[in-house]
């Protein structure tokens, strides 16, 4: 019987057919203002010859008013279509189909230009839009029918055409962002005029054998979204207007509702796409949280959808589909979906990568080959940067063995598992647990590794990490006082009150933790849905529930403290910040920035404002616990030192500021691949 035998049925389109049920979503990587078309090729080809079926590239604007950002990449010019062809060759040649995603932003679009339906700033944007006149219009429809022929000719097998997230065509939908009274706003047979126009005169242009997928909202979690109804009406349009496919979009970028960061729940948005079944009949397409072949196999199985798109996921493994063909989806290298190295690069300007997979769009220069003098490899800890270091020295054809002093690998990995919201480290651990086996690299556990025991090996890289650090505060070993670890890791009992001293990553994830240990909603989709107001959009319009976010009451009264005075959390990601930030707020966490650390005593932390340590206050708290950063553990590097043998230092042992995992892997992996 064939693994996964929905997901990898092919999936006939009349002109053509798609090899299997599962699509790469849109991803704006920023390869292509690189214009190093080498590069967008390999990336593209990479992922063609993994398996996936269909892949849709970042969104390409129509016209420079719809770039998401001054200077956005689009095919505007000969030069363009020659360059995007390097690009649909090398997908060709390896197998795959690929579609160009057309993506308007509307009023979301970061510049003066911007354009939209009425003259109504986005809450995401300081650029308030032009309201489009008709010939306005009319222009954007011709520039989408223009950006569709130029893809076709570029050898694209065809067009996304976005019509989702809040861009342009979502804007003419709703009356929140539609005030017109002509006939492109009124009533929702003319709110939805323009989407349908530019699908009609996009087929109408391009002919029949040409795939165009249109990106509906099905549930736009903002006030005023499209009811249900109107969803389906706009689906017919489209399909009688000559669609190929719909794709799924949830939510619009300014939705205040996480909708595929890792506390999401998996697959959390199905059910959404499957009310759409049976009212088309062209295929429909899934997305949002599905990150294992598992999952996408039971979508698919449930009539959820009759294809699933995955973006991120193939980031972290291009060979995704081929790894879950063979039977061997314990190998796929999991995708997180903590967006640190995807999304956040995107939004920072920085061209987006993995924090699984360091190689994710650096498939030109970073490649991991077989060495010419394979050697004997010690890696010292097995946090992410060990990790990675052994797993690439491995592929490089060294003989691996990693000491670990604990009882088992992992390192930070083990403690950030733990905070609710993150439970898809505990996949990314037992990847690695797999991986070491199958890459039959020697694991020493419960092994603290000396230099004796290291004078056996040819190359020594040091993964040793980081030890909490402990502030100067009087009263810091008073029994009120915990570490990160004690609670996160030891376990070890907390009272009802507590302030944490400390709001950076960590002061964050124990904070979630203490509100909320016993009510991990990531896992439990009726239960995460009720915390952020989502409801069925049959029966609400947009799919917010007028009772709104409805949180469980926080387990524990917490108080979050810094000493800089600027808002809590602004080091966070950039895209998963206001999240970190708002579920802390609906559990009533106390923040406050500004503090001096006074005294901690039986009546608790004794703090005081500014530089002239006003306006003392005693928090009366239970337990107060420390998360101020870490140093690097280096014992072992200074030994090594002394006895003059040489070592490679990495991770948080090398730098612990601002280590985060996705450092932590990269530098690894460059290190062993460079021994
Ligand atoms: P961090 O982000 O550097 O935060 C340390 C916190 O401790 C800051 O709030 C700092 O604020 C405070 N602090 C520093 N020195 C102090 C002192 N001597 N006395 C009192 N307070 C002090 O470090 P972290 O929270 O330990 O996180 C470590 C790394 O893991 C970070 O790079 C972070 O990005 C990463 N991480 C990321 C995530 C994620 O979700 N992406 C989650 C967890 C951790 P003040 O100096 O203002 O007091
Ligand atoms: Fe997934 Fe994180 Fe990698 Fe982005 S950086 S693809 S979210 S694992």
């Amino acid at each position: 019987m064939t693994n996964f035998p929905n997901m990898l049925a092919p999936l006939d389109l009349g002109f053509t057919t798609l090899k299997n049920r599962v699509l790469m979503g849109s991803m704006h990587t920023g390869l292509e203002e690189t214009k190093d078309w080498n590069r967008v090729a390999e990336f593209y080809a990479e992922r063609a010859r993994g398996g996936v079926a269909l892949m849709v590239t970042g969104g390409m604007a129509p016209n420079p008013e719809g770039g998401v950002f001054p200077g956005a990449a689009g095919l505007f010019s000969a030069e363009d279509i020659n360059n995007h062809r390097i690009v649909t060759e090398r997908v060709h040649q390896s197998g795959g189909k690929i579609a160009m995603q057309i993506l308007h932003a509307g009023r979301y679009a970061y510049g003066p230009d911007c354009v939209s339906a009425s003259a109504i700033k986005s809450p995401i944007s300081p650029f308030p839009p032009k309201e489009l006149d008709e010939a306005g219009i009319e222009k954007q429809i011709t520039d989408f029918v223009t950006a569709t022929l130029r893809a076709k000719e570029a050898g694209y097998d065809g067009v996304e055409i976005m019509g989702s997230e809040g861009y342009l065509l979502n804007q003419f939908l709703v009356t929140y962002t539609n005030k017109r009274t002509d006939q492109w706003g009124g009533s929702y047979k003319d709110r939805m005029r323009l989407p349908v126009e530019v699908v009609r005169r996009c087929r109408e242009a391009v002919g029949e054998d040409f795939i165009i997928i249109y990106r509906i909202s099905l549930i736009d979690l903002v006030p005023n979204g499209s009811t249900f109804d109107e969803v389906i009406q706009l689906a017919k349009a489209i399909e009688d207007a000559g669609a190929t496919m719909l794709n799924s979009g949830i939510g619009w970028h300014e939705a205040r509702i996480p909708t595929i960061a890792t506390s999401v729940p998996r697959r959390a948005f199905t059910w959404v796409t499957k009310k759409l079944i049976g009212h088309v009949k062209i295929p429909v397409i899934t997305s949002n949280r599905i990150n294992t072949p598992e999952i996408a196999e039971q979508v698919l199985s449930e009539g959820c959808a009759d294809m699933v798109s995955m973006a991120r996921p193939f980031l972290a493994d291009s060979n995704f589909v081929l790894k879950a063909q063979a039977g061997r989806n314990d190998t796929i290298a999991p995708c997180i979906a903590c967006n640190q190295a995807c999304l956040d690069h995107t939004f920072s300007g920085k061209i987006s990568t993995c924090l699984v997979n360091p190689r994710a769009c650096h498939e030109t220069d970073l490649n991991i080959k077989k060495s010419a003098n394979p050697r004997k490899v010690a890696v010292v800890g097995s946090g992410p940067a060990g990790l990675a270091a052994a797993l690439t020295a491995a592929e490089s054809g060294h003989s691996v063995t990693v000491f670990e002093k604990g009882a088992q690998i992992g390192g930070q990995l083990n403690v950030a598992k733990q905070v609710p919201g993150k439970e898809e480290f505990w996949g990314l651990v037992t990847w690695y647990e797999t991986m070491l086996a199958e890459m039959g690299i020697t694991v020493k556990l419960n092994s603290e590794a000396n230099p004796s025991l290291l004078t056996d090996f040819d190359e020594v890289i040091l993964a040793t990490g980081v030890t909490p650090r402990s502030p100067e505060i009087n009263g810091i070993n008073h029994p009120k006082v915990l570490g990160y670890l004690d609670v996160l890791k030891h376990k070890k009992h907390v009272g009802p009150k507590v302030a944490i001293i400390g709001a950076g990553g960590i002061g964050f994830d124990v904070a979630e933790f203490l509100v909320s240990e016993n009510d991990r909603t990531a896992e439990d989709l009726p239960a995460w849905l009720k915390e952020w107001g989502v409801t069925d959009p049959a029966h609400q319009r947009g799919g917010l529930s007028p009772e709104g976010a409805q949180p469980a009451a926080p387990e524990r009264e917490v108080i979050l403290l810094q000493r800089k005075a600027k808002a809590l959390g602004k080091g966070l990601g950039k895209t998963t910040g206001w999240i970190h930030r708002l579920t802390l707020r609906n559990k009533n966490v106390r923040m406050i920035g500004g503090v001096n650390y006074e005294l901690i005593d039986d009546q608790g932390l004794h703090i005081s404002f500014g530089e002239a340590r006003e306006r003392p206050e005693v928090l009366d708290v239970d337990h107060v616990v420390i998360c101020a950063g870490q140093n690097p553990e280096r014992s072992l590097a200074d030994e090594l030192v002394a006895l003059d043998i040489p070592f490679h230092l990495i991770g948080g042992a090398d730098v612990a500021a601002e280590l985060d995992a996705k450092r932590a892997i990269n530098q690894g992996t460059r290190v062993a691949a460079a021994l």
